[in-house]
């Protein structure tokens, strides 16, 4: 690929600097898209060369650097994603999150495929990209304004309805270090979010409320008539690999983990409740007695986001699309079996832009402590915050939004609110390098203790590794088994960073045929030429181009561990009884997965790995 016409690229990004009211357009370096594809592989490309391991998540030197990939906004079902890279104020170190919906398709279909964000403005602004022309624009009678409400005053300035949005809600103007992006707010348009790693904060500290995009222009496929021949033919395939996600979305696998004994319970203490509790929670439920519609990301016909409506009077207005991980991180974390109380915690942090992961996990995380009497009510405004009590949920939720009472020491995350509270509180925070675990429980399967130590951006299922479908769902590997977890995570691992680098959602992938043995005909299609090197490869390619990052960032195997409980409690209850990853078993698995890697003992990345992958 050299000057020759691009298929599935634009080949130039946007770069705004705040500070200096200074907007360019650039060209992408050629090599780079060949190498880490695009997405979150040349997010992290721009962030090496950029992001020094001195520049602090609020300075202005910190950059967000949002990417799509080739097939983002393509004719291609599943074609959604976006990425943002940035120093985490959450973390301190390196992170990557994205969103579905339509904001990448409407930056691609606009003429670029990403943009580069640095400075800080002198008042609150907005990004306004439409068909190619880029503005920065006052956003003061927007600061301060909710999601849904912004969202709904940006589509009026800029006078598109068909535009897309993203920005943040009070959490970010506010810095809390658990705040999101949101990309349309369900019941505005789509709805999805860059949850994790607090980028909604690094935004907000950059004075900027939002961006909004919109293209009209069809991505450009080099063989169009193959690929609509190709997606004919899969179709069958998709609706096979996908039916459960259109029917019940996530959702689906709070049965199946509960079932398992895979799916943690306020706050990873057990994972059995009596009666018929978890029954109210089954996707069943969910599916016929609260959702209202269904959602679906640019052209995908999966539809697998699920809109949901509270029942109770209190909550009707709540509406909002909870996925698996905040139905546990509002619910059973928090040990409340109630769709009304999630459903509206939900659309709360998302109003409010926050993470709803790590937000209902710092809520769970506090029931504990107060159960415990480590904190009291007179650390909680008069909040009984007993587990189970799923008005105080949705309460805290607000103050966490709003960082008022005890909710402004949550949003700090659970490490900085473990620290600040004392009393021994640090040992009940279930977190990996400073990211809130989510609804997995590791010790009742072993590879994803692995997943969530040894992942890019800290605790994480989706960059870590998801393992699930081979160690429980379609088990290919013994759940407990310590031999063969490293490689197991290693190839997880590896196609995730393809998946996330070509701009694929991960859902409907199987039916593309993009899987640890891919043949990558759909690419080939649309950007008009063979590549040179295998998918996989070119996925271990960004994984460890951001160990690289990590290493330069002072992460090492000291970092690549779990939670204390995790690896000293054995799982109390249910089929997973008596399990615990301990020291022992987890650093066999290390071990294993560092050799996999090619790394050092101590997770370094070895010059021989640098110099096999061709990085930097
Ligand atoms: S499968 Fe679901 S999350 Fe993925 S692109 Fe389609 S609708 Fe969006």
């Amino acid at each position: 690929m050299s000057s020759e016409k691009l298929y599935g690229y634009n080949g130039k990004i946007i770069r705004i600097n705040l500070s200096k009211k200074k907007t360019v357009i650039e060209e992408v370096p050629r090599p780079w898209l060949m190498k880490y594809l695009g997405g979150r592989g040349l997010a992290a490309r721009y962030y090496y060369e950029e992001v020094g391991p001195e520049i602090q998540p609020f300075s202005p030197e910190n950059k967000l650097f949002i990417m799509t990939g080739p097939l983002t906004g393509a004719k291609v079902w599943g074609s959604s994603k976006a990425h943002i890279v940035t120093k985490s104020p959450l973390t301190n170190i390196y992170t990557v999150s994205n969103a579905g919906g339509d904001f990448g398709a409407n930056v691609k279909r606009a003429g670029y495929d990403g943009l580069i964000i640095e400075g800080r403005a002198d008042k609150p602004s907005y990004i306004s990209i439409i068909d190619g022309e880029v503005t920065v624009r006052d956003a003061e009678s927007l600061w301060g304004l909710k999601v849904s409400e912004a969202q709904r005053a940006f589509l009026e300035e800029v006078g598109e309805e068909k535009a897309t949005v993203a920005c943040i809600g009070p959490a970010g103007e506010k810095l809390s270090r658990i705040a999101s992006v949101q990309v349309d707010f369900p019941g505005v348009r789509r709805g999805g979010s860059f949850g994790r790693g607090g980028v909604g904060a690094v935004m907000g500290s950059k004075n900027l409320k939002g961006i909004v995009a919109y293209g009209s222009k069809e991505v450009e496929i080099a063989d169009p008539d193959k690929l609509t021949e190709y997606l004919r033919m899969n179709i069958s395939l998709l609706k096979e690999t996908t039916g459960l996600h259109t029917k019940y979305g996530t959702a689906q696998y709070v049965d199946s983990l509960y079932e398992l004994g895979a799916y943690p319970l306020m706050n990873f203490t057990r994972t059995r409740v009596e009666g018929d509790l978890m029954a109210r929670l089954s996707s069943r439920v969910f599916r016929e007695e609260f959702v209202v519609r269904d959602v679906a990301c640019f052209r995908c016909p999966v539809a697998c986001g699920k809109y949901a409506k509270p029942r109770k009077d209190d909550y009707v207005n709540l509406a909002s699309k909870p996925e698996y991980e905040t139905i546990w991180s509002f619910g059973p974390h928090c040990s409340v079996f109630d769709y009304d109380i999630i459903v509206a915690a939900n659309h709360l942090a998302d109003d409010y832009g926050l993470d709803g992961i790590s937000a209902g996990y710092v809520i769970g995380f506090s029931m504990e402590l107060y159960e415990k009497g480590i904190i009291g009510k007179d650390d909680l405004d008069g909040l009984e915050l007993r587990f189970g009590n799923g008005e105080a949920v949705v309460e805290l939720t607000e103050e966490i939004g709003e960082r008022k009472n005890f909710g402004n020491i949550l949003a700090e995350g659970v490490v900085r609110a473990a620290q600040a509270i004392g009393r021994g509180a640090e040992y009940y925070a279930i977190h990996v390098k400073g990211m809130e675990l989510t609804a997995y429980e590791p010790r009742a399967f072993y590879g994803m203790g692995l997943a969530f130590a040894t992942s890019s951006r800290g605790a994480c299922h989706n960059v870590g590794g998801w393992t699930i479908r081979d160690e429980l769902l379609k088990p290919k590997i013994d759940r407990y088994a310590v031999k063969g977890k490293g490689i197991l995570v290693k190839t997880t691992q590896d196609v995730r960073g393809y998946i996330d680098s070509i701009g694929l959602c991960t859902i409907p992938r199987r039916s593309l045929n993009f899987t640890d043995a891919p043949k990558p005909d759909v690419l080939k299609y649309v950007i008009g030429m063979e590549l040179k090197e295998d998918l996989v490869t070119i996925g271990e390619r960004v994984y460890c181009l951001e160990r690289l990052i990590l290493n330069r960032e002072g992460i090492t195997r000291k970092d690549d561990m779990l939670p204390k409980r995790l690896m000293s409690e054995p799982i109390p209850d249910g089929p997973a009884k008596g399990h615990v990853l301990s020291p022992e078993i987890f650093n066999t698995m290390l071990d294993e997965y560092y050799d996999a890697r090619g790394w050092t003992r101590d997770g370094i990345v070895s010059q021989s790995i640098k110099l096999a992958l061709n990085i930097p």
